[in-house]
């Protein structure tokens, strides 16, 4: 079984029930959440002229593999209504896969542990709940110890 850490935001329209949707299809999809953060208010990040986001993160088992967590995801946020108009702009749902049991992917359209990671609080706060002590297998530090090196940046 894999262990998949997926976090999630909303930015646009109903955010809660955008997130409620993308959850549920998540675990109807052969992907069995078995740990849920809080969800977070959080100011955007990148291009910062747009509405405030609602951030979470998941855990989840799953005996699919990471490309295959990707293409349902990005077919998730396709049913959820995502209209993506430019990267880092408004969306009614993103679901970015952050880590993938300890595995390292570097693909063109994949990459995981997710690259930018360890600069996002809104990613670090929820994962912090789910999974403080897992080693990022690239940057061999702890999700905890990403988080205080963020704070202290
Ligand atoms: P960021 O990745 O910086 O958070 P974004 O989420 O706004 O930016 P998107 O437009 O949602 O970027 O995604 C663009 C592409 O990123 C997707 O089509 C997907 O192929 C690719 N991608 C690469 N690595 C991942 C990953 N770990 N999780 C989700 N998508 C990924
Ligand atoms: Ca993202
Ligand atoms: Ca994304």
């Amino acid at each position: 079984m894999n262990i998949v850490y997926i976090s999630f935001g909303s930015n646009i329209g109903d955010r809660e029930k955008a997130i409620e949707e993308a959850l549920d299809l998540i675990d109807q999809n052969q992907m069995k959440i078995t740990k849920r953060s809080n969800i977070y208010e959080t100011e955007p990040y990148g291009y910062t002229e747009q509405p405030v986001f609602l951030n979470g993160a998941v855990e989840v088992e799953t005996k699919l593999t990471c490309r295959e967590v990707l293409e349902k995801l990005l077919n998730i946020e396709k049913e959820v209504g995502r209209v993506r108009k430019f990267k880092w702009g408004p969306r009614l749902i993103d679901l970015d896969i952050i880590f993938f049991n300890d595995e390292i992917y570097d693909e063109e359209d994949l990459k995981v542990p997710h690259t930018d990671m360890q600069n996002r609080d809104f990613v670090l706060k929820p994962l912090n709940e789910l999974c403080p002590d897992i080693i990022h297998p690239v940057l061999k530090k702890t999700i905890k110890e990403l988080l205080e090196d963020l704070k202290m940046s």
